[in-house]
């Protein structure tokens, strides 16, 4: 290389990464090609000085926006502070953070860890150890992770079978309380259901299904876990996602939104379940560390302070009104600024087309379109991708 990195083009940046990191990086993401260099509320920057809406935020993780403030600030300070110390040590960033944990869910105990298929393991490996059973019920179309335990749980056969053999959920149609009731037994250790389905293509249940599930869990003794990984921090515009239904669930794993950005899960348990896990039976060498704890503290701030939960079910609704007046669309569906859009055409193509006018979606299948804004976003972000996305499908 004979220039400078500094002298290159933005579209030489590009073109040497993408190439770079075909050689150099495992091959397992199917990556949109642009390079981005920066953040800022609901929008990102590629190496081009491209802008573009952000309805992607990280996968529903920048739920307070791009490079807030008062999280940058939080992770300055702490970095001068102390980074890391281990689970060896007291710190005080984790168990305020639990503190606060406990207030806003009302659950009573968290275990800090890393990621969402982290908490989920967590979840699965307390549950055995709660009900000395080992069956798992799980959603049709459920996503809870990648890791060899969280996997059993996910529906996607694609995903499954290369890994075989997995401790392996028993699947039951969503928002089905009939047939829940049918597959959970004295044998289910718990059921694990999303509040919304996230990955699974925006699927809302019915509130009543939830309390079906709570109740089908009592009259086996099965813990009912849900995964609020994608749902919570006001995705839904409540903060979590129960709260649509009124059930407090025995254990709760939370990730994506939870730190503003930086990598960090946690899994809550009601009192009596959590005392089942002893000094020794889970550990996490990471989890709940000075630094991620400070920026969840400050994330958190923001939520409460900038009223982005109430802003989540407002600009939700707004979203949803506005696509069904615009878009002709299969379907539009969500809760809060957790929004499926079911198309007639291809969401992979659309979602192509978009980026190329500025606007970062998603698609979760063929004919679904995920929008997860950050709750940071405002009406004329929001005009302004109704527009795109009607224009696109107005095209030949
Ligand atoms: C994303 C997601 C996970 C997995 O989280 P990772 O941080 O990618 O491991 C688990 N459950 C749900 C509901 C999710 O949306």
């Amino acid at each position: 290389m004979s220039r400078s990195e500094s002298e290159l083009s933005g579209a030489e940046r590009t073109a040497r990464i993408v190439e770079l990191e075909r050689g150099s990086v495992i091959q397992t993401y199917t990556r949109q090609p642009i390079l981005l260099v920066r953040g800022a509320g609901a929008k990102v920057w590629d190496a081009e000085g491209r802008e573009y809406i952000d309805f992607v935020a990280g996968v529903a993780v920048n739920t307070v926006g791009h490079c807030h403030p008062a999280v940058v600030e939080a992770i300055a300070h702490q970095a001068k502070e102390l980074i890391h110390t281990s689970n060896l040590y007291y710190t005080e960033n984790q168990v305020f953070l639990a503190e606060e944990l406990k207030t806003l869910t009302g659950m009573d105990r968290a275990f800090f860890c890393n990621s969402g298929a982290e908490s989920v393991e967590a979840a699965l490996k307390l549950a055995r150890r709660a009900t000395g059973r080992s069956k798992i019920v799980a959603a049709v179309h459920s996503f809870h992770g990648r890791t060899l335990g969280s996997l059993g749980a996910t529906y996607k056969a694609v995903y499954r079978e290369p890994f075989r053999p997995l401790a392996e959920a028993e699947f039951v149609t969503f928002d089905d309380p009939e047939a829940l009731a049918a597959m959970v037994s004295k044998e289910t250790s718990a059921v694990i259901l999303e509040p919304v389905q996230g990955e699974g293509g925006v699927n809302v249940p019915s509130p009543e299904y939830l309390r079906a599930a709570r109740q089908i869990c009592d009259d086996c003794g099965a813990l009912l876990i849900l995964d609020e990984v994608q749902t919570g921090f006001g995705r839904t515009g409540r903060w979590f996602g129960k709260e649509h239904s009124g059930v407090l669930p025995d254990v709760m794993t939370l990730a994506k939104g939870i730190a503003g950005g930086l990598p960090m899960g946690a899994m809550l348990a009601a009192q009596s379940v959590s005392e089942v896990f002893q000094k020794g039976d889970h550990a996490s060498t990471f989890g709940g560390g000075p630094l991620v704890s400070a920026a969840a503290l400050a994330s958190i701030g923001a939520i409460k302070n900038e009223k982005l939960v109430e802003r989540s079910a407002e600009m939700g609704a707004y979203l949803r009104s506005r696509l069904v007046e615009e878009i002709d669309a299969r379907e539009v569906r969500g809760l809060g600024l957790m929004v499926g859009v079911e198309l007639e055409a291809n969401c992979p193509e659309i979602v192509n087309r978009a980026r190329e006018r500025g606007v970062l979606l998603n698609a979760t299948s063929e004919h679904v379109l995920r929008m997860v804004p950050p709750l940071v976003v405002g009406k004329e972000e929001i005009d302004r991708v109704v527009k795109v996305l009607g224009e696109i499908l107005e095209e030949p």
